[in-house]
């Protein structure tokens, strides 16, 4: 393979754009060497400028679960950009989404659509602060809930990939609302709680962890969130931006049976285009304006395109029972392979999964937070992610990821992928 063009891409990039990326993940810096343009993508593969086709295993990080260039999304945002890019006004399309989802999600009433992820867990944390009158917030270390600033506190992915956890620009008055437990540790959570008495808004969670490599939660580690936010009359928000609409239909509060009072979207919900959305119970929600009194907006919130592409992946996803089941079990026989290769040639790993959410981290303990998923070799991360990329397979350039597996992988790719797998795992 050779990447002439990406190389002379990137270098044109890095005058005009800082680090010659728009998201920091995207620039290679954990894993060395210049980041690969892509041309163009469709079902489970990635083309770059160079004309090398690959595996995809980011799939945008999440939102192509069914593939890239899916054509009923791609459709209907063809169909759609026709009428009219933006009106600034309601439109029924955004209603026809808002009901789906809330079909689709348990314990949620009401959904409101905003760009991202970010945005989607600032208004919640907002709406939290808004509906209980109380300031400060817990989240996990190694949890990645967007780039705003109460979040950028021992903050997972690329936050931790650059190794600037907490980054300058957080102001101390907002850092010091920000109260940090420790993931899979209820204990450390209490003793917040009674440190903190009846000053904590919420507890923000990934129900899974996708941004510390993917690391669920052990034994009944969000029953206890719950009964200690119920217990202390404190919301608990579900950040499902990377597991809505992938673990099932309705994510995590549905797959382990835990009931979130607010819960954060992105990703999935898209379809690939740039949307986020947070949802509650009606009596939370109808605390936003402008019934409420808690203030959150956006000019291109709801956007016709946005939620043409949305629609059509949630539909998609919903009129699929099968959908779910084939992601499980094309992951489970990944995570099987790659175990195998891996022992064959004795390469120290603990592979994490749950649905359609994998990592391996090259560690001998069990990764369970965020200082057992820092104690993986990195340089062996970094010599697995170049061999692989060699290979034709493409994995996020972050140990601190997950992969994501999308349902428009066949059992040839994943056999390939697998023994890309060997091969790599034979020279580490
Ligand atoms: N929450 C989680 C769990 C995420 O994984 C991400 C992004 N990876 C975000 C929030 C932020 O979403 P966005 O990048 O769309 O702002």
């Amino acid at each position: 393979m050779q990447y002439k063009r990406s190389s002379a891409l990137f270098a044109q990039a890095e005058k005009v754009i800082p680090g010659g990326v728009n998201s920091p993940v995207r620039a290679f810096g954990a894993v060395g060497g210049s980041p690969i343009f892509i041309k163009k993508a469709h079902g489970p593969y990635l083309i770059d400028a160079d004309d090398n086709t690959y595996i995809d295993y980011i799939n945008s990080w999440g939102p192509m679960i069914l593939g890239h260039a899916y054509p009923p999304v791609v459709d209907a945002v063809i169909e759609k950009t026709k009428l009219g890019t933006s009106f600034g006004t309601p439109t029924e399309i955004e209603t026809k989404i808002a009901e789906l989802a809330v079909s689709m999600v348990p314990n949620i009433d009401k959904i409101r659509f905003v760009n991202s992820g970010t945005e989607a867990c600032m208004s919640a944390v907002r709406l939290a602060r808004g509906f209980t009158g109380k300031d400060k917030i817990i989240k996990f270390a190694g949890c990645y809930h967007g780039h705003s600033d109460s979040f950028l506190i021992q903050a997972g992915s690329g936050a931790v990939t650059f190794g600037a956890p907490n980054s300058p620009g957080v102001t101390q008055g907002t850092a010091k609302d920000t109260l940090l437990a420790t993931y899979n540790d209820l204990e450390s959570v209490r003793t917040l709680l009674n440190a903190n008495k009846d000053e904590i808004a919420c507890i923000i969670v990934e129900p899974v962890a996708g941004n510390m490599g993917c690391i669920p939660p052990k034994g009944n580690f969000l029953e206890g969130l719950r009964a200690l936010c119920t217990e202390h009359n404190i919301l608990l928000i579900f950040d499902e931006v990377m597991t809505g609409f992938r673990l099932t239909k309705g994510g995590v509060q549905q797959l382990l049976g835990v009931a979130a009072d607010i819960v954060c979207f992105g990703k999935v919900i898209g379809g690939g285009l740039p949307v986020g959305a947070f949802a509650a119970r009606e009596e939370i929600m109808n605390y936003l304006a402008p019934i409420g009194p808690v203030y959150q907006a956006g000019t291109l919130s709801g956007n016709p395109l946005a939620m043409a592409a949305g629609l059509a992946m949630l539909e998609a996803l919903n009129a699929d029972n099968a959908v779910y089941n084939r992601l499980e079990e094309k992951t489970a026989y990944l995570h099987k392979g790659m175990a195998m290769a891996l022992e064959k040639h004795r390469v120290v790993h603990t592979i994490n999964r749950i649905g359609s959410m994998i990592s391996v981290h090259f560690s001998k303990t069990p990764v369970v937070d965020f200082k057992s998923a820092a104690e993986g070799n990195n340089d062996t991360f970094k010599a697995f992610f170049h061999g692989m990329l060699k290979e034709g397979i493409y994995i996020a350039p972050s140990a601190f990821e997950t992969w994501f597996i999308t349902d428009a992988l066949s059992y040839e790719d994943l056999d390939k992928t697998i023994e890309a797998v060997n091969v790599v795992a034979a020279s580490l």
